[in-house]
């Protein structure tokens, strides 16, 4: 069974890598046995790199700012030279812009949506490329809670996650015959740098947690077997899925 699951071989690209879910996903791959091409905005993730390494898998760090078409192209660049290929991509690094719709400034619309929704086409139409030629791969795109809901403040995001769950079924229905799976990971409430601003407002982290039957925000730990899942050969039939890995917010 745990063949199924196996990433041996495997190269990973994971946008996002040096801190919160990303370093999570990152870890989960490279202890199933994939090597990672860790993609950083600014800092370098030492850590991540380190504790890949210590695992006995090659980690290749990649800086590159994603808000723009030529970050997005050095990733595929510098991935193709270190590795030859890639086998997985996971479309993690997001960013959000907390203010109320009527005085969302357009910059800071225009800035989510660069990170969040454009480059997430970018990097998977050119590794998608790559992959369908290699008649195999899987990506997975990380959506949010705000896929589904329309959440408070925070327009950009809540567009641009919609807007990942269309576009990972638009490629699914594309690539599925090919060898390529698309498929999203829905997190829901998790304690990252990204939702530092909801965990330190008193009333709002009281309603969060009111409302997640598992009674916890998520960790970067939990999102390391449903990644796993979509990236390996356990998920093969499986194609434009949006998975929640929420605590159970969904369901309430
Ligand atoms: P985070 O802020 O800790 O990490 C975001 C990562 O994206 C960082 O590593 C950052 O360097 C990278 N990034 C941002 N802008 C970039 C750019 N221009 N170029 C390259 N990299 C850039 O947040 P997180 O919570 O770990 O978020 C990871 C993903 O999960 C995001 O897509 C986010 O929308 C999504 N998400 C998070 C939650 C949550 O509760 N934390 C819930 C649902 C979805």
């Amino acid at each position: 069974m745990s063949s199924l699951f196996d990433l041996t071989g495997r190269v990973a690209v994971v946008t996002g890598a040096g801190r919160g879910l990303g370093q999570g996903l990152a870890l989960g791959l490279a202890e199933a046995g994939a090597d990672l091409a860790l993609v950083v905005n600014k800092t370098a993730p030492d850590e991540t790199a380190k504790a890949i390494e210590a695992l006995g898998r090659k980690a290749v760090v990649i800086t590159a700012d994603l808000s723009t078409e030529a970050g997005a192209a050095r990733v595929v660049a510098e991935t193709l030279e270190a590795f030859g290929k890639a086998d997985i991509l996971v479309n993690n690094a997001g960013i959000i812009r907390r203010t109320p719709a009527a005085e969302h400034a357009y910059s800071d619309w225009q800035a989510v949506l660069d990170v969040n929704l454009n480059s997430v086409f970018l990097l998977s139409q050119s590794f998608g490329r790559e992959m369908i030629r290699a008649g195999y791969g899987k990506i997975v795109n990380i959506a949010s809670m705000l896929t589904f809901q329309g959440g408070i403040n925070v327009p950009g995001y809540t567009a641009s996650k919609h807007a990942v769950a269309g576009l990972t079924k638009a490629l699914a229905n594309e690539w599925a015959g090919k060898g390529v799976n698309v498929n999203a990971i829905a997190p829901g409430y998790m304690a990252t740098d990204n939702t530092e601003a909801l965990r330190n407002d008193e009333t709002r982290n009281r309603q969060i947690l009111e409302r997640i039957p598992s009674g916890r925000w998520g960790t970067a730990e939990d999102m390391k077997g449903p990644v796993v899942f979509l990236a390996s050969r356990a998920s093969d039939y499986m194609s434009g899925h949006v998975l929640c890995v929420d605590g159970g917010w969904m369901t309430r």
